[in-house]
This record gives C-alpha cells, structure tokens and sequence, in this order.
C-alpha cells in the first residue's frame, strides 16, 4: 500500500483525512492526493542522488495539478515540459523559468518562441529540422537558445511497448550517429548554445540497470562533444522510475542511484532528471461510488460512477490498479474467505466495453453506494482524463496533515458546452477566399 493512504479501524485514510468524509463532502469521482507523498518522493530522489546534488524537473504531463506543481516549486524542482501549456501552467505555479526543460517531437515555432520568451533552461531537441527550427525562431527573437541533444541509446526499457521510447525503432531522440552528424550543423546554426545531452527510454521501468546502460551507452558521445568544446553543463537522465501498482515491484531509488553513478559522475556534467510518475503515482486515489451491482450470466459486475475518461490507463495500457472498499473490515489484498468475498469485473458507465477498471477481482462483498478507492491514480489519471460520454472531469483535492482544499472544483455540465454556438455567429463563404 501507497504510504500516505492507509486503514485505521477499517476506515481509509489520506494522511490523516478519512477519505469518506471527503467524499461525502465533495461527491465522487473525486481525485484524492496526498502533498507528502509529492514532496516526499522528490526528497528520496535528492537524497538518492546527493553526491552530484541533482536538477529535478518533475514532469508535468503526469500530473498537471497546479497546487501540486506550486508545492513542488516550493522544494526546489524545476519542471519538464513537452507543450507550451505546461510550460505556462509551471510558470503559473511558481516555478522558476530557469529551471524549465521543454521536450517533445514536434515543437511548433510558437511553442519554441514562448519558451524562449519565457527564458527556459533549455530545449531537449529530438531531431535536425527542429535544431533549425529553434536556431531560426531564437535569431529572430535575438537570443541564444540552451539545447540539448535527446539521443535514442538503443537500449530496451523492459517496459510495456506503449511506453517504450528508447529503442532505435522510436520516433524519440536522435540516434548516436546522426547526433555526430547533427554537432556540425549546431556549429553552423546561430543562436544555439549546447548545454547537455538528454535520454528518456521509457515509463514504469522496473529494472533497476536501464537508466545506467542507457548513460554508460552515451559516455563515448558525450566525451566526444566536450572534446570538440561545446559548452556541455547537463546530462539529463530523463524520467521512467517505476513505481509498485500491486507489491513490491517499484524501483529502489538508492540501488537505481547506486548503478547510474559512477557513469554520471564519468561525464563530469551535473545530472538533472525528469521525473513523473516516481512522484506523483501512488501519491493519488480515484474515489468511486458503486452505482449498481449486476450480476450477469457468469459475472457480478460493479458499476461504479467513475469511468475510463476519469482514469484511462486500464483501458489503453491494461494497467493494473489496487481497488478496495473505503470502508472494509478486512486489510486491502487480503485473502477474503468464502461468502465475505465476490468475484468482481469494476466497470464504468460509459459505452465502450474497454471501459473496465478491474476485471475478475476478488474484493470484499460491496454494496451499491459503498465507496471504492481506485489507488496509485496520482499519474497519468487525472491529465488524461477528458469528457468523453459528456462526463464532466472529477473534482481534485490536496490534503497534507489533517488539511484538506479542493485543489480543482468539479466540472459541471454547463462547462462541457463554453465555446460551443447554437448557431453562427458569422458565415464565410468559400467565395470570398
Ligand atoms: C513522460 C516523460 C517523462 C516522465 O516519465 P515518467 O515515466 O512519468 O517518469 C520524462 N521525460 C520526458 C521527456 C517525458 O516525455
């Protein structure tokens, strides 16, 4: 179980808030995060890698939420953006511009302009035509642009294929040899100054060796580059920390630490790192409330009123989350002996048979209108959620201590149609083209 959600006399908690009272107050779906968990993470990762005092950019994309980002701002990270929507909303929670790395294939000239006129610490540039694309919007706008080469190491994350980026067949980075190619054309190029070199090989990786093959596979390349007097400050590491969805399967931050060391220190570079779902993963639940129970020719399914565009991953990636009752006398993953316990499919409302939160679960026997917690939502739940079925999103809250804030109130329906005219306000006619 996630450290900061935990039973006491058979009721859940988030640190010292019961999660039912919340969802009685608040209703559900209903985001439920824990800001020591957040902040907790970041601190284990500092200490991890202490000895070469690391730049941590948490990765936005994971969790977007803006108090959760104000919070992390306040430890010290800076952020890893990959849309010029993430980079405003950092800014928006405090973060230092500074401190901003900014990643992603396909950049558009107005992203690489607001980033520059924003004052990033540097983009992390995955192919030629976008080292071209920055060289001419940063001379336009009269500054140097920071870059770093994101390098494909061809190594394989062991991780689910949707989201492995570090194989050479990936559309991510810039394989060893074309980054050689690509050094000339920095040269060429005005207004681009090479600050660091970045890898990012996948998410949820379990293996506590890939991030340290992946460095020790660039450390020729990189020697080469400072050899040929770029300005090299950065080895960014990138993000991908597995995190335990049902046991003990996560990363060991200090043994993960432990082999990626001696090759960083190696480089001679300061390290920063991107990480996403290590920090925020198990530091959210979605709450749900069972709306039916229907049993159905071999199956009991529970229907439960938060669905696949609340939390996607199962759907798109067969992920596998912890679900139990918030109320329950038994511990979460307990053996449930006979009439106490059902077999389960978790489903959601919404009209796609994808739409399954657990398939075949032995849970404790529960009722419609009891609560569930779905765990380890704090990552890629909530920023994937969308409207889709005219869903309004879930409501967010924060709590740290016996503390609780509704971080993002609840969509209503009246918000699902902001923007939308009945009618036109205005024709065009082709003609007129
Ligand atoms: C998504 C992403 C991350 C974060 O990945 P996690 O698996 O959540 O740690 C870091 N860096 C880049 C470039 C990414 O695209």
């Amino acid at each position: 179980m996630p450290e900061h959600f935990t039973y006491k006399n058979g009721q859940l908690y988030c640190e010292s808030v019961p999660v039912k009272a919340l969802a009685d107050k608040l209703g559900t779906p209903l985001y439920v995060y824990s800001q020591s968990h957040f902040t907790g993470q970041v601190e284990a990762i500092k200490q991890a890698f202490a000895e070469v005092d690391p730049l941590i950019c948490y990765s936005v994309k994971a969790n977007a939420c803006l108090g959760l980002l104000r919070a992390m701002a306040r430890v010290g990270c800076g952020f890893d953006a990959v849309s010029k929507g993430e980079i405003y909303r950092a800014l928006r929670a405090g973060a230092d511009s500074r401190m901003i790395v900014f990643a992603g294939v396909g950049k558009r000239d107005d992203e690489i302009d607001y980033a520059l006129e924003k004052g990033i610490l540097m983009f992390n540039v995955e192919s030629e035509s976008e080292l071209t694309a920055i060289s001419r919007v940063a001379a336009r706008r009269g500054v140097e642009a920071g870059i770093a080469l994101r390098l494909n190491p061809d190594v394989d994350p062991k991780t689910h294929k949707h989201i492995s980026t570090g194989k050479r067949e990936s559309k991510f980075g810039i394989d060893i040899e074309r980054a050689k190619a690509s050094l000339k054309r920095i040269r060429e190029l005005k207004n681009l100054r090479l600050k660091g070199v970045h890898l990012h090989i996948g998410s949820q990786i379990t293996e506590n060796d890939r991030h340290a093959e992946a460095i020790a596979k660039v450390v020729p390349f990189i020697k080469e580059v400072k050899a040929a007097d770029f300005p090299l400050e950065y080895i960014n590491v990138g993000g991908g920390y597995g995190i335990s969805y049902r046991g003990n399967e996560g990363l060991n931050i200090t043994e993960f630490a432990a082999k990626m060391l001696p090759h960083i220190r190696e480089t001679g570079l300061k390290m920063a790192c991107e990480p996403g779902r290590y920090v925020s993963g198990n530091g959210g639940i979605l709450l749900t409330r069972v709306i039916f129970d229907k049993p159905s020719g071999d199956k009991n399914f529970l229907i439960v009123d938060a669905a696949m565009n609340d939390l996607i991953r199962p759907a798109i990636y067969d992920a596998y989350h912890r679900i139990w009752p918030v109320q329950s006398e038994f511990a979460p993953d307990a053996e449930i002996a006979g009439d106490a316990g059902r077999v389960y499919d978790v489903v959601g409302p919404v009209c796609e048979s994808t739409d399954v939160f657990a398939k075949a679960r032995r849970l404790p026997a529960t009722a419609e209108g009891e609560l569930l917690a779905i765990f380890s939502a704090g990552a890629y739940g909530m920023a994937m959620s969308s409207t889709y079925n005219q869903r309004p999103r879930a409501a967010e809250v924060i709590v740290q201590g016996d503390k609780f804030w509704v971080a993002r109130e609840r969509e209503s329906i009246e918000d699902l149609i902001r923007g939308e005219r009945l009618t036109p306000r205005e024709v065009f006619s082709a003609a007129d083209l």
